[in-house]
């Protein structure tokens, strides 16, 4: 189980990283969906997907936030990363790419990466509503029909869901550490953080 995390910071654009440390980076196209994709080799066109999963050594897997949560998958010769915003966390993406590892390996430990935390996510009742009630005490009302969401609280409970019990939290927010990452929130930028994994 050797495998290598990279995050990128604020010096460089992640969209721009096309390989690291010499070695080519998958990224997916984001849609904020459940899917979960499976790599493995460098493919001709990105797949449609929040998730990747590959068991191939030294190819990079990753994902480009602003806010969002990326989250490592490590099993035993395979990892994932999965890009985990408010509408992929309700669709499950994070319980989705564990349960496929754990079709032919298992997950042994995650790491939540760096994401806005709960102090700094304020959503409206509408997304509130749309959460089943195993998520409500990831919320927080702060009146006028504003709530704190946390992320990476929701995440978990679908590590712990799909039977991770190993679960790393860098405690970075994209937020409260903006002087080091790229928040959508708090800039409106376009720019974004890479966050990969690799076996090694
Ligand atoms: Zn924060």
């Amino acid at each position: 189980m050797k495998y290598e995390t990279f995050i990128s910071e604020r010096d460089k654009d992640g969209r721009s990283i096309k390989e690291i440390k010499g070695t080519p980076v998958v990224t997916p196209v984001q849609v904020h969906g459940g899917k979960v994709a499976f790599i493995g080799s460098v493919p001709q066109k990105p797949p449609v997907a929040d998730g990747l999963i590959t068991d191939t050594k030294n190819l990079w897997i990753g994902v480009l936030t602003a806010d969002c949560l990326p989250v490592f998958l490590i099993g035993e010769g395979v990892v994932g990363v999965v890009h985990a915003g408010w509408r992929g966390t309700l669709k499950g993406i994070t319980f989705n790419a564990v349960s496929y590892i754990n079709r032919f390996s298992r997950v042994k430990k995650a790491i939540l990466g760096v994401g806005i935390c709960g102090k700094c996510y304020e959503v409206g009742e509408d997304v509130y509503k749309l959460f089943p009630h195993e998520y409500k005490s990831c919320f927080k009302e702060i009146g006028e029909g504003k709530f704190l969401l946390d992320l990476k609280e929701a995440n978990k409970i679908q590590l712990k869901a799909a039977g991770v019990s190993e679960i790393e939290d860098l405690n970075l927010c994209s937020v409260c550490n903006n002087d080091r990452f790229f928040s959508y929130r708090k800039e409106k930028t376009d720019k974004r953080t890479l966050s990969a994994i690799r076996l090694i």
